[in-house]
């Protein structure tokens, strides 16, 4: 029996990350090929290396870079104020792709891991309150867009949304870059060693790699260490390694 699938459904796998093979020889209807265009795939915004902060989340609000664009109900972009004055930012946080509750919410980290992280980054002098007179950290996910739940990222989604990450370093030019979790971590040690990004997290700690011509140090993210209250004690040590190489006191 032959399954035929129009654009329509196609696009509708493609948002729900499954994945269907298609023959090379078959040409797209007429019909089909606007919606395929617009949906699946499109190219990342052109001009994106010359845009300013505001220009760039506007253009990552409307991305059809990736098969994401189809479920997003809003662009998880930055969080943490960068624009405001004083504009700076000392630290940025590379985090996983944002949750369904995440994204309704508008905001990263959550309930108990959110406190755990305000808790550790205050403990260093840090705040997400770019008025504040501490050194400034802004948040921004791997993923712009909510992954579905029942599923991991696909390469084919870090990709291109990690040149959203390299602008973002660009333009913010942090003094360190901290990446928490595996996707995190993973998307952004792919931009210099596939190698590297394949190795567990737990052996890529302790050092300092680099991205975006910026140091980065990799840790666990909040959310696993409330389930694993034993590697507490390894972020925080990752955290003074962060600290150690800025130059705020
Ligand atoms: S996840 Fe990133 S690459 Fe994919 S559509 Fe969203 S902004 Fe574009």
């Amino acid at each position: 029996m032959t399954l035929s699938l129009d654009a329509r459904h196609r696009a509708m796998l493609a948002a729900m990350g499954v994945r269907v093979w298609m023959p090379a020889a078959t040409p797209p209807t007429a019909a089909a090929a606007p919606v395929a265009q617009s949906v699946l795939l499109k190219a990342l915004p052109a001009g994106l290396a010359d845009m300013d902060w505001p220009a760039l989340q506007q253009a990552a609000a409307s991305c059809q870079a990736c098969g994401l664009c189809g479920t997003r109900q809003r662009s998880m972009f930055a969080f943490g104020n960068p624009l405001a004055t004083p504009a700076r930012t000392d630290w940025l946080i590379i985090t996983d792709p944002p949750s369904a509750e995440e994204e309704s919410a508008g905001e990263l980290f959550l309930h108990a891991e959110g406190e755990l992280l305000q808790g550790m980054l205050q403990a260093l002098g840090l705040s997400r309150q770019a008025a504040s007179a501490h050194a400034h950290v802004t948040l921004a996910p791997v993923l712009k867009c909510r992954v579905p739940e029942t599923r991991n990222p696909l390469p084919e989604e870090l990709q291109p949304c990690r040149s959203y990450l390299e602008l973002q370093v660009k333009l913010l030019k942090p003094q360190v870059i901290v990446a928490m979790g595996r996707w995190a971590v993973q998307s952004v040690l792919s931009a210099t060693s596939v190698e590297a990004a394949a190795l567990p997290l737990g052996k890529l700690r302790s050092q300092v790699h680099r991205f975006a011509d910026t140091p980065l140090v990799v840790t666990y993210h909040p959310k696993s260490l409330l389930h694993a209250p034993k590697d507490k004690a390894k972020a925080w040590d990752d955290l003074c390694l962060a600290h150690s190489l800025t130059r705020r006191p």
